[in-house]
């Protein structure tokens, strides 16, 4: 523990913020232990996990990543995560517009108050329900590109692009040398 010298292997805080029931448990339950388990629990403040992986690169990196509740409750306990974080991960719901509102207002409060050398990725899960989106994925990457932010569609269903998200935000941290 504590390691940080020549060989240690780098870690990268990222927390994960969004409204409730978007998917950001299962999404973390996905990454770090492959499993999807449809009757997950609701979280109540927060929880942590960290995981160890190989990059395409052939780089190691451990993520140590903070999954927080969604509720308006704890809303007060979010920057205790977001501070000191190298990346945080904003998810909604692909299915639910009001999800991607308030995804934005998370953007906005973290380029208030978060360090400004934070990666941001955007994320619009549950990709496998197309017939009931409501959110474009145009108007997620718009929004993502408008702001500087990595910007991602997934489905912690299926698998579709969740180690992706790690594997952008390592690269994108590793480019900028932090
Ligand atoms: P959180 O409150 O953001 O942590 O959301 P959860 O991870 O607890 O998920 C909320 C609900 O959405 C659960 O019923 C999950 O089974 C469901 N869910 C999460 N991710 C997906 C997904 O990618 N696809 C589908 N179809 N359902 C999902
Ligand atoms: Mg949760």
């Amino acid at each position: 523990e504590g390691e940080t010298g020549p060989g240690a292997i780098p870690r990268i805080k990222l927390v994960l913020l969004g409204d409730s029931g978007v998917g950001k448990s299962c999404l973390v339950l996905r990454y770090v232990r492959g499993q999807f388990d449809p009757s997950s629990k609701v979280t109540v403040g927060a929880a942590f996990m960290s995981h160890s992986v190989h990059l395409q690169d052939g780089t190691t990196v451990k993520f140590e990543i903070w999954d927080t509740a969604g509720q308006e409750r704890y809303a007060s306990l979010a920057p205790l995560y977001y501070r000191g974080a190298s990346a945080a991960c904003v998810v909604y719901d692909i299915t639910n517009a009001e999800s991607f509102q308030k995804a934005k207002h998370w953007v906005s409060e973290l380029q208030k108050n978060a360090s400004g050398a934070i990666v941001i990725i955007l994320v619009g899960n549950k990709s496998d329900l197309t017939e009931q989106r409501e959110v474009t994925t145009e108007s997620g990457q718009e929004y993502a590109e408008r702001n500087s932010m990595l910007f991602m569609e997934t489905s912690a269903k299926t698998a579709a692009n969740v180690a992706a998200i790690f594997e952008a935000v390592a690269l994108k941290l590793a480019g900028s040398g932090a």
